[in-house]
């Protein structure tokens, strides 16, 4: 039979436990279609499931990845709708299609979810099977390792700005971290559904960029405090919404920056998730605190396609090959990346 090369994760630690693995390549089943991937995308996600997160279990050993884009290669029985030669990209939620949240359109929300790379073995191998409403076209403008890019962070902050917090046009956001995955993400969707976007940035280039990305101001959070800055900006008023996924080191500074019924939605913890909430800042500026986790695949559906209309763009660091996967995780802890760093296969 023949094999692949995979990226494996048996024990959480350090860059080395991620193991490159010879395994089978998989026979896609009933319902599934086979996937040679050509780019592995690395989201946040990755290296908590090599880290381990205290308190949470991951069905270790994992594949790891979330995101991919790649070629049909072979489909199992009873698949419709998708060709052997399909060039697509990967939609990272598996749900199991049949409760009422799958049947109403929160897929996101069905009790047996599946994120890949997180709870069932990831994109980060030569060949992936998946269920055939897991892959969807590749936009045409997007190159592979582009369009491995953008699935996860872009469905993220969907749910965040549009389903969550209802950004309407005229409202100002403040986007934190505007260039990491899910900010870029966010600069974009928030700027395209019309509202002021303040975003934050650490330096002077990546603060350039997010400019670029179709932020209206942009501060630099090493040489501000954030909090009066966005006073000054918005004149002591404070934004409608406030895009959180950055945890302790922002969560108290970005409360504060909040008009009287503020909405925060937030979907990350990079820094750690205790922070302390004042409830009579809560009830007395009837203020909304929204968590977020993924978001539907008809979602991310109406997200691909605004890409292959050439409103959103992906924001790409650099492609590394699969065996410097360790490397590829050290970029992203270090935020030495500007934009996504994915693998190709
Ligand atoms: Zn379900």
């Amino acid at each position: 039979m023949a094999t692949m090369r995979c990226v494996v994760v048996r024990e959480h630690g350090g860059f080395d436990r991620l193991l490159q693995e010879e395994r089978d390549v998989p026979t896609p089943r009933r319902g599934e279609v086979r996937v040679r991937v050509r780019a592995v995308g690395l989201n946040h996600l990755d290296t908590w499931v090599r880290r381990g997160v205290p308190g949470h279990t991951f069905p270790l050993p994992l594949v790891t990845s979330s995101d991919a884009s790649g070629v049909v290669d072979a489909l199992g029985g009873g698949v419709d709708g998708v060709r052997e030669g399909d060039e697509v990209v990967v939609l990272p939620g598996v749900s199991c299609s049949a409760c009422e949240a799958c049947q109403q359109g929160f897929d996101h929300l069905c009790r047996r979810y599946d994120i890949l790379g997180e709870s069932c073995d990831g994109t980060a191998a030569e060949y992936v099977c998946l269920p055939a409403a897991n892959v969807a076209p590749k936009p045409r403008g997007l190159g592979m390792e582009e369009a491995a890019s953008v699935c996860l962070v872009f469905q993220t902050a969907w749910n965040m700005l549009v389903r969550r917090a209802e950004l309407r046009a005229g409202e100002t956001v403040l986007v934190h971290a505007g260039l990491s995955g899910v900010g870029s993400a966010a600069v974009q969707i928030a700027s395209a559904l019309g509202a002021q976007v303040i975003a934050t940035a650490g330096g002077a280039e990546k603060c350039r960029r997010v400019a670029a990305l179709g932020a209206h101001y942009v501060i630099d959070y090493r040489d501000a405090d954030f909090a009066s800055e966005v006073r000054k900006i918005t004149g002591k008023s404070g934004v409608e919404v406030v895009f959180e996924h950055v945890g302790e080191a922002t969560f108290g500074g970005s409360m504060k920056c909040l008009a009287r019924g503020g909405r925060m939605v937030t979907c990350g913890a990079t820094t750690g998730g205790d922070v302390g909430v004042s409830l009579h800042q809560v009830f007395f500026k009837s203020l909304s605190i929204l968590g977020s986790t993924m978001g539907s695949k008809g979602d991310l559906r109406q997200v691909l396609r605004m890409f292959d209309q050439g409103r959103f763009r992906a924001v790409l660091d650099r492609a590394l090959p699969m065996a410097e996967v360790g490397e590829a995780h050290r970029l992203l802890e270090a935020r030495e990346a500007l934009g996504k760093v994915v693998l190709t296969v």
